[in-house]
């Protein structure tokens, strides 16, 4: 067996962790602040969840979903989507008795057997947000916002949002029928998925990337044309509130996405730096999939971002490359007789809140230090018998090289004072940086 990740996955290496828990602890702190609260669900769930929620005639359904039998023959699969499970705990735990709109997020891995390339994996990671239980179109325009705003707010610029209105379930199945006799005329010129999808679900047409599929969409009628006037109407509500908070935004008839359950509102951010595989994230209003799980009407929306993409673009826009975890503090214990103080040291340190650490090899001084560079430490403490019987350590400034003893019984007051000190210097420098024209 080759000991190697399976194909399309891949390990988050020590050096990727920070802009991993950036991302997500930026939609923490975003996400609560639009007063959405956390749901974590399992990671497999009943197949017939997703075969009912996400619609048996599409791509996920048909060809990419990791199913297996457990060892009582129950079919499980490995999530592919994060809405079907979040609309599954909220009717399984009632969570329509506290005040609606319920508004959740989650952060997760999905499993597709997909092609894998550059922007598109086997697993992966979302952040995702859903509304559930208002059809509000003030709603919906939150909704747009907060991933714009996310995605503003963790340092992306090469934004463009596509929105677009698919209709509801009085309005769509007239400009399906339509399409498809349309279509009904083209098929010498479509490939053999789309041939399929005429009779199928002939709106899957407008996902598919081939040229050829492509120019016959041209000469199809458009959604925008069969919106009945409810429809309409909220679609034009959404387009005022996006207006309102100045969001820019393209109109795209052609964004019908994936998934069956979605209604109304369908919206997706891409981004200019990437290549094919460009959609950072998108979702929609699905006002009936609530219902299709047996539960009462609800109308409810959602997005979905794809974490590896948003990094990929955060790193071609600002070649933001590896950011290694630091240590504000090293201590440089030297000799066995100052290593259990040091421990100790170390502890009290990691107490006060200060990121601490030291040496676990034996290592000389002169490694100790270099060590205590390549952490990126701040200062660091030098403790060796002299000290010990001192009573002091030495903390030396790992910028300018200035040492200076410190009893030890004051070191953790000094040292707060020292670090804050660095920190207000550190941002005045940033500021005066980006002071200069
Ligand atoms: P979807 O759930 O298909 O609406 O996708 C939402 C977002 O998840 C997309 O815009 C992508 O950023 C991301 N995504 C979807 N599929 C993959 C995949 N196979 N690999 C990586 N990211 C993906």
């Amino acid at each position: 067996m080759e000991l190697k990740a399976p194909r399309g996955t891949y390990d988050v290496l020590p050096d990727q962790a920070k802009s991993w828990n950036k991302l997500e602890e930026n939609a923490m702190s975003l996400f609560e602040r639009y007063g959405y609260a956390r749901i974590v669900t399992p990671t497999f769930e009943h197949t017939e969840l997703f075969k009912r929620g996400i619609g048996e005639s599409t791509e996920i359904v048909q060809k990419e979903m990791y199913t297996f039998q457990d060892k009582s023959g129950r079919s499980l699969t490995l999530r592919p989507e994060g809405t079907a499970p979040v609309v599954r705990a909220y009717l399984e735990h009632n969570l329509s008795s506290s005040p609606l709109p319920v508004k959740l997020y989650y952060i997760g891995s999905m499993f597709r057997y997909e092609r894998p390339q550059a922007g598109r994996y086997r697993e992966f990671w979302q952040v995702g947000v859903e509304a559930m239980g208002s059809e509000d179109p003030a709603l919906d325009a939150e909704v747009i916002l907060l991933l714009v705003h996310y995605l503003q707010d963790i340092g992306l610029k090469d934004l463009t949002l596509y929105i677009n209105s698919m209709g509801c379930r009085e309005c769509r199945p007239k400009f399906v029928s339509e399409i498809r006799k349309e279509l009904g005329g083209y098929v010498d010129e479509l490939c053999e998925d789309c041939r399929r999808r005429i009779e199928q679900n002939p709106l899957r047409v407008f996902d598919c990337k081939s040229k050829q599929c492509k120019s016959v969409l041209q000469k199809m009628p458009l959604i925008s044309d069969y919106l009945c006037q409810s429809c309409a109407d909220h679609f034009l509500a959404v387009k005022d509130f996006l207006m309102e908070v100045n969001i820019s935004f393209e109109l795209n008839p052609y964004l019908v996405r994936g998934f069956d359950y979605y209604t109304k509102t369908t919206f997706e951010v891409v981004s200019g730096s990437l290549g094919a595989q460009n959609a950072l994230g998108g979702g929609g209003r699905y006002d009936g999939l609530v219902q299709d799980f047996g539960g009462p009407p609800t109308a409810a929306i959602g997005f979905a971002i794809g974490v590896e993409r948003v990094l990929l673009a955060l790193s071609k826009e600002r070649g933001q490359g590896s950011q290694p975890v630091k240590t504000q503090v090293f201590l440089a214990a030297l000799g066995a007789e100052s290593r259990p103080t040091a421990f100790g040291l170390l502890y009290k340190m990691r107490t006060e809140g200060i990121s601490a650490d030291m040496d676990y090899l034996g290592r000389s001084l002169k490694s100790q230090m270099k060590l205590a560079h390549k952490r990126g430490a701040i200062f660091t403490l030098l403790l060796g018998s002299d000290e010990l019987a001192k009573g002091v350590l030495v903390v030396r400034d790992m910028e300018t090289g200035l040492q200076e003893e410190v009893p030890l019984d004051e070191f953790i007051s000094s040292l707060k004072k020292k670090l804050q000190k660095k920190e207000q210097d550190s941002e005045e420098n940033d500021r005066l940086l980006h002071a200069q024209p």
